[in-house]
């Protein structure tokens, strides 16, 4: 290509609204535009980029058996209401109406439609493995679409689904998948931690994410340099130190006592015959709302000092979401104020206005007596509640959010930190959930009929993208990984006046794409400086600048990445780009 003739309208203005590096740099290097919040167009520097990456996910999806579909975008309601996920997905779904009135949505995800295509055509364990995967654009209306192209509204997704007879099939075509994603990642230049996670609305039983560490993305992820241990701060577990409460004087029952003007476990904690936060119970009330779309009141018991995570509350109860009760629905279910509730009695007073309460504690509160809570009566508390004697509670469970030097759970040594982290690829073992809602089975080993054994696979390519700039970048703009840059290498004429500069370009030009390399020429009429300048910017690995030294039969090869240059003989620099380059892919 020609830059002259190539599209790349680069900007020198950092963009104001745009405030992660990528969707700065993305502006910035004229790849992609805005057309709406969430929906963008990628110009033909990101395009390129876009079909690198998509090369590299066929070819290592076809590695493990792949095979590539293209399921359309447009869903008819029905084969989502099989599966429940018509009401499930919410608001997050795009819905439309056809002419004849018919409901129709626009895909998310393609469980659905590829369970659909199982049901009818797979009849035998011999059919199986099954691999099968697109690459197909996916509609999701996020509530908060931001950071450039990193939570959009319409992106480009590599979904592939596996069909296994049995779990011993799932656990082979997850590993696969897990493999495979190791090398997509490798190639792609992105360094990523593989974590445990909540599945969420998916359902099934594990699920793998492949994070980025940066401060761009928007999950949480604790890590443990001794051993390893990674996970999703949804999921994140900590060994805590024990506490004693062999110290606390004995109690037949808990005593109620006024508390004017507390409001907060801090409160709490300074007011006369109080408590140290982590002897007192947090009572946080919340809605869960289950796949039926069914809602219930759920308690939320921690320790003072601990701070609930929704996602695991929402895992414990079975919900698909879960949200904060607001003040109103508080006081008609336990007739306080958020400050002042408490466990102890709250499913009888919930039960008195007609509500079933469900309580959840959290594992740290277990055994613990002593403690001081709300009284479900304002400005009042208990004191001498001795958790498992005085509270009902239905189930036990992780609640708490891990912090940054906690124990690992999982060595002697290890402690914990946490990282902004971003989701860039999620493998799930789905099971049957899919199978045996829309009734998909075929005949194992034993003549017997069984629900498929599924499990499904996803990659964002934007995603990709976008966490490829957020960890190469300078000041400069984009370095991007050699496997994945939109053109090998940039010969730079410095002076197109110059007509054996231009020869010589132009020579090199030619023979570098018949080396096979993907090159640009920026033959274009403007100062050396300027042309330097953007093809920092736009971040193509190898430049190599045709200038004065033509006179000794040298050019200048500039590593962008080590921003070195240094000066090769012209009849070397062919083969030395193309092994420079052929090492990156
Ligand atoms: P997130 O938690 O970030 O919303 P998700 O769990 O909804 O992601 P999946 O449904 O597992 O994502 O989708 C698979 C992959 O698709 C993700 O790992 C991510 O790379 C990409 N992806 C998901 N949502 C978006 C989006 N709104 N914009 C861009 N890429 C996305
Ligand atoms: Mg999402």
């Amino acid at each position: 290509m020609r830059w002259s003739q190539f599209f790349i309208p680069t900007l020198r203005e950092v963009p104001a609204d745009a405030e992660v590096v990528s969707h700065r740099l993305l502006l910035r290097a004229g790849m992609v535009r805005q057309l709406s919040a969430g929906i963008y167009s990628y110009l033909p520097l990101a395009q390129r980029v876009i079909r690198k990456i998509q090369r590299i996910l066929r070819e290592e999806m076809e590695s493990i058996g792949g095979q590539e579909f293209f399921l359309p975008a447009l869903n008819p309601r029905e084969i989502w209401e099989e599966t429940g996920r018509w009401a499930v997905m919410g608001d997050n779904m795009f819905r439309l109406k056809d002419r004849k009135g018919a409901d129709l949505c626009l895909g998310m995800t393609h469980e659905e439609v590829f369970t659909g295509i199982a049901r009818h055509e797979l009849r035998s364990y011999k059919q199986l493995p099954q691999v099968w995967y697109q690459i197909q654009t996916k509609f999701r209306d996020e509530a908060r679409p931001k950071s450039g192209v990193l939570r959009v509204r319409q992106f480009i997704m590599k979904d592939a689904y596996s069909f296994d007879v049995d779990a011993a099939g799932l656990d082979k075509s997850f590993n696969d998948q897990r493999a495979a994603y190791q090398r997509i990642f490798d190639r792609c230049g992105l360094k990523y931690a593989i974590v445990e996670a909540s599945s969420g609305a998916m359902g099934g039983s594990a699920s793998n994410e492949f994070m980025v560490k940066t401060d761009a993305g928007e999950d949480s992820i604790a890590t443990c340099e001794s051993c390893g241990y990674a996970a999703n701060l949804e999921k994140a577990t900590s060994r805590l130190a024990a506490i004693s409460d062999d110290t606390m004087p004995g109690t037949n029952a808990p005593e109620e006592f006024p508390t004017p003007g507390v409001r907060t476990i801090e409160d709490l904690t300074t007011f006369p015959g109080g408590a140290a936060a982590n002897r007192q119970i947090k009572t946080l009330v919340f809605i869960a709302t289950n796949e039926a779309g069914e809602n219930q009141p759920v308690l939320a018991l921690l320790r003072g000092d601990h701070q609930l995570h929704e996602t695991k509350l929402a895992d414990a109860v079975g919900a698909i979401a879960v949200r904060a009760a607001h003040p109103e629905e508080i006081r008609e279910l336990l007739g306080a104020n958020a400050g002042s509730l408490g466990g102890v009695r709250a499913k009888e007073i919930a039960q008195a206005s007609g509500r079933e309460l469900r309580i959840v504690a959290d594992q740290a509160l277990r055994n613990r007596r002593g403690m001081t809570t709300g009284a479900n009566r304002d400005e009042h508390h208990l004191r001498g509640v001795d958790v498992e004697r005085d509270i009902m509670v239905d189930s036990w469970a992780d609640l708490r959010t891990v912090a940054s030097g906690e124990n690992c759970p999982n060595c002697e040594a290890g402690t914990l930190a946490v990282f902004k982290a971003l989701e860039v690829g999620h493998i799930f073992k789905l099971g049957t959930k899919y199978s045996a809602s829309m009734g998909a089975r075929v005949l194992n080993q034993d003549g017997k009929e069984v629900p498929l054994v599924m499990g499904s696979f996803g990659i964002g390519v934007e995603r990709i993208m976008a966490a490829a700039i957020e960890l190469h970048h300078d000041a400069d703009g984009i370095i991007w990984p050699r496997a994945i840059a939109p053109f090998d290498v940039v010969v730079t004429v410095t002076n197109t006046k110059q007509p054996e500069m231009v020869a010589t370009g132009e020579k090199l030009y030619h023979n570098l794409r018949r080396a096979g390399l993907e090159t640009l020429l920026d033959d274009r009429d403007e100062r050396a400086g300027v042309k330097f300048k953007d093809a920092d910017l736009i971040g193509i690995p190898y430049r190599i600048t045709v200038g004065k030294k033509i006179t000794d039969n040298a050019v200048e090869l500039f590593d962008r990445a080590k921003k070195e240059s240094i000066d090769v003989n012209l009849d070397d620099i062919i083969a030395r780009v193309q092994s420079l380059a052929l090492a990156g892919r």
